[in-house]
């Protein structure tokens, strides 16, 4: 999936929380959940995030594979974890709600996810990254932040 498809789907899912729970800090709350929306990415040298952190991003990628253990749920707990003890249980949910918006959206293309990392259980659908679908996607997020913030 395109990073604006992740980054939009996060946005969109983390207002949707922050409103339904009624979070005090909003925009906080949306900036962690669009940050961990994107962040799984890092674990690959040619996607936008790996690009900005390249010597960090290549050595991921060649250490532990794209789409191996940056996109599980286990590091999204581990970070779940931190967030609440660092910045109290608000911001590790939006730690989860990122996360899962990356791994589920992935879990639609051919190559998949395994969220369950190191189990080789894995989750494919049929989708391609920077296909018509994925724009559409991406068109269809933007709108639905639109309409939930009017
Ligand atoms: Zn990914």
């Amino acid at each position: 999936m395109m990073f604006k498809t992740h980054l939009m789907f996060g946005i969109l899912l983390s207002i949707f929380f922050a409103k339904a729970f009624a979070v005090e800090h909003i925009f906080l709350f949306v900036l962690v959940g669009a940050f961990f929306a994107i962040f799984p990415d890092i674990d690959f040298h040619k996607s936008k995030i790996g690009q900005k952190t390249k010597p960090f991003s290549w050595m991921i990628n060649f250490f532990l594979g794209h789409r191996g253990l940056i996109h599980s749920l286990l590091l999204a707990f581990a970070f779940f974890l931190l967030f609440v003890v660092l910045f109290g249980e608000t911001y590790g949910a939006a730690v989860l709600i990122g996360y899962f918006s990356h791994i589920f959206l992935d879990s639609f293309t051919k190559k998949g996810t395994r969220p369950l990392w190191p189990l080789t259980t894995r989750l494919s659908g049929i989708l391609k990254g920077n296909s018509i679908i994925d724009y559409f996607l991406f068109f269809l997020f933007l709108v639905g932040v639109i309409l939930i913030l009017i």
